[in-house]
């Protein structure tokens, strides 16, 4: 049986509740959160995106395209060995 995502409040470390979401496209959603200790009550806005993918779809979504784990890696340190000289500023 899947687990929901959990989520920590930033103020008073409780869990906190999804009250309700709305999807923006495929990828990307948005959710709205509330801490569950009754004396913080602390509320938030949150974005949920899917970034990248470790394993295919069997049933895949013509218009989704994702990058797998394996072109970021490659593509990250294609852009280490040319940004060396950035990313160490
Ligand atoms: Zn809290």
């Amino acid at each position: 049986m899947a687990r929901s995502a959990s989520y920590q409040c930033p103020h008073c470390s409780s869990g906190m509740s999804i009250r309700s979401s709305r999807s923006v496209h495929a990828l990307l959603r948005n959710i709205y959160l509330q801490c569950n200790n009754y004396h913080c009550s602390f509320s938030a806005a949150a974005i949920l995106e899917i970034t990248h993918e470790i394993s295919p779809s069997a049933k895949p979504n013509p218009e989704v395209k994702l990058q797998t784990i394996k072109e970021l890696t490659e593509r990250k340190a294609a852009n280490d060995e040319n940004m060396e000289n950035n990313e160490n500023g």
